[in-house]
């Protein structure tokens, strides 16, 4: 399962350092460097972890935990605290945090609490907490990222495991433009090829799985830039 980690940090020597890192592990990282951009992201796109830092320009770490639980949205959150805030470390698990973890910091070490809280959060799905993080529905595609089952109007389709991170990349965040380097980078690992048409090879094998069961085209061609999830009409 691709690990979706929002990453919100505004120090730009250890926001690199983790990103790349978090990369080499496997994750796939979307990256902020102050809270209104990380909060807005947090409420436009379902993520697995969220990894704040406290002090933040814009809306600080706490507050962001703070209104995320508010709205129910329940991705586990991940707060970095240096090493003299501990009435914040209380407040923000008081808040909803998962875990905290102290800077300076290793990232294997954030690389293995955001595993825990992954695995917490997915073993949560057997008491419907999490559900929703774990079923993604956009119009008639349902999509189970435990089983890797995908169905279009109730009918299963047969997806390669790249074809699977693909759909659920795009799923993920639907009505967003993800570009071929986006796409490339998450999907098959940030040091692939940027000249090849993998990106566009499979979503053509996708597509041609998916439209003849459902007459909408889901996934949309955006001429010069790359592709994007539709969003369904509103009821
Ligand atoms: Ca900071």
């Amino acid at each position: 399962m691709l690990v979706n980690v929002l990453f919100v940090e505004d120090e730009a020597k250890i926001a690199n350092f983790v990103r790349a890192g978090l990369k080499e592990q496997g994750f796939v990282v979307d990256y902020c460097d102050n809270g209104d951009e990380g909060y807005l992201r947090a409420l436009d796109n379902e993520y697995d972890v969220i990894v704040l830092d406290i002090m933040l320009p814009g809306k600080d770490g706490l507050s962001i935990l703070k209104l995320l639980r508010r709205q129910g949205r329940n991705a586990p959150v991940i707060l970095l605290t240096a090493r003299n805030e501990l009435d914040d470390r209380l407040e923000g698990l008081n808040l909803g945090a998962d875990d905290y973890i102290a800077k300076p910091f290793f990232v294997e070490e954030l690389a293995a609490r955001i595993h825990a809280v992954v695995r917490r959060s997915v073993s949560d799905v057997y008491d419907g907490l999490r559900l929703r993080q774990n079923l993604l529905g956009v119009g008639p595609i349902k999509l189970d990222r435990i089983t890797r089952e995908v169905t279009c109007n109730h009918q299963a389709i047969e997806l390669t495991s790249r074809e699977f991170n693909l759909l659920e990349y795009l799923m993920r965040s639907p009505g967003r433009v993800f570009t071929r380097t986006q796409i490339l980078e998450h999907v098959w690992g940030y040091d692939f090829n940027p000249n090849t048409n993998v990106v566009d090879v499979c979503i053509q094998r996708i597509r041609k799985k998916i439209d003849p069961i459902d007459e909408a085209v889901w996934i949309e061609s955006i001429r010069g830039v790359g592709y994007r999830f539709r969003k369904p009409d509103p009821c």
